[in-house]
């Protein structure tokens, strides 16, 4: 079994020809609501991919946080650990785009704060029960924390996507099995800036020496490197006409820890999550983006 440890947005999107300036006023166009926030795209993506996922997280007391659990039992997660909190708002993601594809987003956690330490106590046999955890960072960090040491402990294999970019405790970071940062969070988190391939095994080398035995770069495009325990290749991805790149990373996480939770190798896996991550940039949005297993697997097959 699975488990996602994540956050669940709302996201407001608004198309603006330019950004506003401070006091000013302009008219947007092609507003929409969309479900999002990390982790509950990322067990959304498991779900639909074909894994046995339970998701721990908390949405408001309010219309969308309802229609977002129904979402979220429609595509086979057990929500029982979804809390619905009182008083609280699901948490918002408000996100301007200007003509050039550029974006500008202002988040307010709502109920993700309520992911606390304290409210992860219900669910920590799960947690021990389960054969993996994945997880990201828009859920408080104490709680990533105290998650990943139950699992480490238990021997519930950890996968984080250090996503949004933050620094991380050496003491988190020990308890991590698989980190699958993209180009920029892999920067911050290890100071590299990956223009070379050499770049990408540098800065795999910083966070082996944390602890992590499997370090997954993910380059858009241009597909992941991949070093296992020191040993890095490039993985390259599939070559298609992309639209929209929101929540690629997701959905690549979501294969990825399914296939591995099949008993897929590790460079199979990535092959899954390549196919996933290029089928959900043909498409516009996150959740909506993520394909079917049966077309990943066609889409494999071709
Ligand atoms: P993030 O969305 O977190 O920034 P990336 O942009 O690195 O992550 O994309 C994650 C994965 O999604 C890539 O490793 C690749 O498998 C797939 N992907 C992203 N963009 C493209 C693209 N333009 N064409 C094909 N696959 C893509």
């Amino acid at each position: 079994k699975l488990i996602v440890l994540g956050s669940v947005n709302v996201d407001h999107i608004l198309n603006v020809n330019e950004f506003p300036k401070p006091g000013e006023t302009l008219a947007g166009k092609n507003y929409q609501i969309s479900f999002g926030g990390k982790g509950a795209n990322q067990a959304v993506a498991a779900g639909r991919l074909g894994a046995n996922i339970q998701f721990i997280a908390a949405v408001g007391d309010d219309e969308l946080g309802k229609k977002i659990h129904q979402q979220l039992k429609r595509d086979n997660i057990d929500t029982r650990s979804v809390a619905t909190i009182k008083n609280e708002n699901t948490g918002v993601a408000l996100i301007l785009v200007n003509a050039q594809g550029e974006n500008q987003i202002a988040i307010y956690a709502g109920a993700n704060a309520m992911v606390t330490p304290d409210y992860l106590r219900e669910f920590e046999n799960d947690i021990i029960q389960a054969d993996a955890i994945l997880m990201q960072l828009e859920t408080p960090l104490a709680t990533i924390e105290q998650s990943a040491k139950i699992a480490k402990q238990y021997n519930t294999q950890v996968i984080l996507n250090p996503a949004p970019a933050q620094q991380l405790s050496d003491d988190l970071l020990n308890n991590i099995d698989i980190i699958t940062p993209n180009e920029t969070e892999a920067e911050h988190l290890t100071g590299i800036k990956i223009v070379t391939e050499q770049d990408a095994q540098t800065a795999s080398d910083i966070l082996h020496n944390k602890g992590i035995k499997i370090v997954i770069i993910t380059l858009g495009s241009k597909g992941a490197w991949v070093s296992d325990s020191g040993k890095g290749e490039l993985i390259r991805g599939f070559k298609v006409k992309a639209i929209d790149t929101i929540g690629a990373g997701d959905t690549f996480n979501g294969m990825l820890v399914t296939a591995l939770l099949e008993g897929k190798s590790l460079s199979q896996a990535i092959k899954y999550a390549h196919a996933a991550g290029a089928l959900s940039v043909t498409k516009i949005g996150a959740q909506t983006s993520v394909p079917t297993r049966t077309e990943v697997d066609n889409f494999i097959k071709l």
